[in-house]
């Protein structure tokens, strides 16, 4: 299997380039140059989710990761369960938030991080792992990475400028984690981990890599959850609903329907931030600057895997159109949902979730099929406490994860924005 850039002027690579380039040299992003597909005795036959994940995966990495250590990887990333929860009739809720920093992120930071220790143990040299975060991606990254040896990370997130909550995730680690709080903001952490790559004194003393959300390595991984949930309800007219933000969930779920998962479409819910709903109805991309909302995570203007959406549909919003339908919701409609599902099930929603709840609503009532919806649930709702109304924050249970992070004390280093500091930082 080889990977080609989205940009069309990069050479093919295998998945441990991919894997470690993160970007292509072009600026484009990796995709696999063909996909590979599976019958439908595939997508029923009964495994754990593990066994699910190494099976799926296992043709995109052929050749460079022996089969038996591909299972040992997924046993070891995916030790937390992935239940399929009822909702409503004809609506289930896939809750993705069980892993180590209760967002579904953890999916793919686990598998990225055991796959890049294993071809960094045959390398033999310290890899160091570069993430600059404005909250949830860089504690996943964390927990991943923790205690993988042969591999540090740096994590660079703007002072002030992440939640209380996230702030105790990102620097609660120590060990081969180092949390680097930057007095600037989130550009200025994305500005110095970019210079980093540049600087060619750097890394020829340093085998630098990054773990952003554009990796190949967590693209994979978040396929397997689609086929999971599938086969549980084992209907053919499924519609997945993914609150999305830089699409690379959606981008997941596209894979395995081209892997051959008979799934009768996809809904991308978004919040203000229309750039993916406005493409499909115009057929025009036009990225903006993204706008704060409660569903902080999918504030994004230019959805970075939109250029693997593109290249997986040749550019064509007409054939897109028939296998995803896009809307955007306010957040007053989020807290709407929040209060009316919690009201009717008990059940609450994060306020990610919410938005995928109501991108899945919106679906149905122009739905003359009768299908069954499986929202994605990407975030447990303690992460998010601070917007629901009173009555329902006081019921939110707080996993003893989340606790745990409360108790632990901070470790962390304060840097300046100006790269000298950092790259001696790095050097040290
Ligand atoms: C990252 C994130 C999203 C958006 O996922 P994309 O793959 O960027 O579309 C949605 N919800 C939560 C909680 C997230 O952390």
């Amino acid at each position: 299997m080889r990977y080609y850039s989205t940009n069309g002027r990069a050479p093919v690579v295998k998945f441990r380039e991919a894997l470690f380039r993160g970007l292509a040299p072009d600026g484009g992003l990796y995709l696999p140059e063909s996909i590979p597909v599976f019958d439908s005795s595939f997508f029923t036959a009964d495994r754990s989710y593990p066994e699910l994940a190494a099976a799926l995966i296992r043709p995109f990495v052929e050749e460079e990761i022996p089969p038996a250590v591909l299972t040992e990887i997924a046993a070891a990333a995916f030790t937390f369960p992935v239940p399929l929860v009822d909702l409503e009739p004809g609506t289930s809720i896939l809750e993705l938030f069980h892993g180590p920093t209760l967002a579904f992120k953890d999916f793919a930071a686990r598998f990225m991080a055991r796959t890049m220790a294993y071809f960094q143990d045959r390398l033999g040299r310290e890899l160091t792992v570069l993430v600059a975060t404005s909250g949830d991606t860089g504690s996943a990254v964390a927990a991943g990475f923790y205690g993988i040896a042969g591999i540090r990370v740096v994590i660079l997130y703007p002072a002030g400028r992440v939640s209380p909550l996230q702030e105790q995730q990102l620097t609660a680690w120590g060990g081969n984690v180092t949390a680097l709080e930057i007095a600037g903001s989130f550009d200025d952490c994305q500005r110095l981990v970019k210079q980093a790559f540049l600087d060619w004194e750097l890394l020829s003393c340093r085998n630098l890599t990054s773990a952003n959300s554009i990796n190949i390595g967590r693209l994979l991984p978040q396929a397997v959850y689609y086929a999971w949930a599938w086969r549980q309800v084992r209907e053919q007219d499924v519609v997945f609903s993914v609150p999305s933000g830089n699409f690379g969930n959606l981008t997941g779920g596209l894979i395995a329907v081209k892997m051959g998962l008979p799934t009768a479409g996809f809904v991308a819910a978004v919040n203000a931030n229309t750039v993916f709903p406005d493409y499909l109805r115009t057929g025009d991309y036009r990225p903006r600057p993204a706008r704060s909302t409660i569903s902080n995570a999918m504030d994004v203007g230019d959805p970075s895997n939109f250029q693997r959406i593109r290249a997986l549909f040749g550019d064509d919003p007409g054939t897109l159109r028939r296998e995803v339908s896009s809307f955007g919701f306010s957040d007053r409609q989020t807290l709407m949902a929040i209060r009316d599902v919690y009201e009717r099930t008990g059940y609450i929603l994060d306020p990610h979730t919410a938005v995928g709840y109501l991108g899945w609503q919106r679906f149905r009532r122009g739905d003359t099929g009768n299908r069954h919806g499986i929202v994605l649930a990407t975030a447990h709702p303690a992460k998010f406490r601070d917007c629901y109304p009173e009555k329902i924050r006081e019921v939110i249970a707080e996993p003893q994860r989340l606790t745990e992070f409360r108790r632990k004390s901070r470790q962390v280093q304060t840097l300046p924005t100006d790269y000298s500091a950092f790259k001696e930082f790095l050097l040290d």
